[in-house]
């Protein structure tokens, strides 16, 4: 009797293949748009300057690493609330919203997943059609069904804003839906101001319980113009969840910094949920790490880094603009006759670029130019000596 001899190889995760596949390609020329990551104008992954100083401060103070609360650090899970709501919000101030560390946006999305499934087993989960490929398993693994909404329209290379309604108006009360707050992964179509009401009316209705995943807050228009969603939720009275990382906005990937912030009707409640959540957190981790949240919390809660961060994060989203617009226009002046402007309209750092899986291996065997096959592109991977040579090798594939 060998205990693994019938375990059997799991599937490789299609994204971190193609890494794999990338790494190991010889060509010079070779690019990866595959990625999930901001390159800057160099193509390299960038150490922040306002997070390089926050570091330095605290090495230099040489603290002890004493455990964190099971619910993290305390100024650290103000300033998410803070730059989730703003920090005059009425809902902070009233005591309906708990906050707690987490190790990224994914355990944000974990440890409510596990205290959702405790409040409600048999409740069904909805994603959207597509989504960020982790979204399922995820909750598949905290124990519920999960079925998708309709959300992207190949059409219209928008929303399928009226199949999104309907499904949800068809979900049974007390349905988990997911929800991207900003810069939609995989495919940069987010909803409008308008759409999001009609969303939070249904939900009202509904009773459906509404779980935001703000990954990418400051990718799209701004840091408050990307929390429109969460400011119509929390005007409306709904109990909702939110899981937000700073992964992307601090270029922190490694240091897995994020939390999962509830809103309740009240202070009591408050007590209660957050209660319950450390024992969530207690049994999967006992307590957060130190230096990523104390590296960020620094950050937002120092008025000379914060306006440090902001610039930067600004500098990368406007890099981001940049390429898009470049995009566009060179494929245009390469002769593409198909209209890539949508590319324009998408938010954050991915763009659905309507290239066909087959298109999307041309690029890979004939360029070196490695996509999701999904046709889902990393904008942010761009840059002005790679561009040319991506806007050839599509003008040639798309031919
Ligand atoms: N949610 C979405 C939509 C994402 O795209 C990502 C990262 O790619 C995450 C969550 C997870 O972020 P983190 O790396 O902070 O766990």
């Amino acid at each position: 009797q060998h205990l693994f001899s019938h375990v059997e190889l799991a599937p490789r995760d299609p994204i971190l293949g193609l890494n794999e596949a990338y790494n190991a390609d010889t060509r010079a020329t070779k690019v990866n748009l595959g990625v999930g990551v901001y390159y800057d104008a160099n193509g390299k992954l960038p150490l922040l300057k306002a997070v390089r100083e926050a570091e330095a401060t605290r090495i230099q103070g040489a603290p002890a690493r004493g455990y964190l609360p099971i619910e993290g650090i305390a100024a650290y899970d103000q300033a998410v609330q803070n730059l989730l709501f703003g920090a005059e919000s009425s809902l902070i101030s009233a005591g309906r919203v708990a906050t707690f560390q987490a190790i990224g946006g994914t355990g944000g999305l974990k440890i409510g997943a596990d205290f959702l499934q405790r409040l409600n087993p048999q409740a069904k989960v909805l994603i959207s059609d597509p989504s960020w490929e982790n979204h399922r398993a995820l909750f598949e693994n905290a124990g519920f069904t999960v079925e998708t909404y309709p959300y992207y329209d190949a059409q219209t290379r928008g929303v399928n804003f009226a199949g999104m309604l309907q499904a949800l108006e068809q979900a049974a009360a007390g349905t988990i839906v997911v929800l991207h707050a900003c810069c939609h992964n995989p495919t940069g179509a987010d909803l409008s101001a308008e759409e999001w009401q009609r969303i939070i009316a249904v939900a009202q209705a509904r009773e459906l319980v509404p779980f935001l995943d703000m990954a990418y807050q400051g990718f799209g228009d701004g840091i408050k113009e990307d929390a429109i969603a969460l400011d119509l939720f929390a005007a409306s009275g709904l109990n909702f969840f939110i899981s937000s990382s700073f992964s992307k906005s601090f270029s922190l990937y490694g240091e897995r910094v994020g939390a999962l912030t509830v809103v309740t009707d009240g202070k009591d409640e408050t007590a209660r949920v957050v209660s319950q959540v450390k024992r969530v957190i207690r049994t999967n981790y006992s307590n957060p790490p130190t230096h990523g949240a104390t590296v960020v919390a620094t950050v937002l809660n120092t008025p000379a880094l914060r306006s440090m961060w902001e610039n930067e994060l600004a500098e990368m989203r406007e890099r981001i603009r940049a390429m898009r617009a470049g995009l566009v226009e060179k494929l245009q002046a390469a002769g593409v006759t198909q209209d890539f402007s949508f590319v324009l309209r998408q938010r954050g750092m991915f763009s659905y670029s309507g290239l066909t899986a087959s298109q999307v291996d041309r690029l890979r065997e004939e360029f070196g130019i490695y996509a999701v096959s999904s046709g889902r592109i990393c904008v942010a991977a761009l840059n002005q000596q790679n561009l040319d040579y991506v806007v050839q090798a599509i003008a040639s594939v798309v031919r």
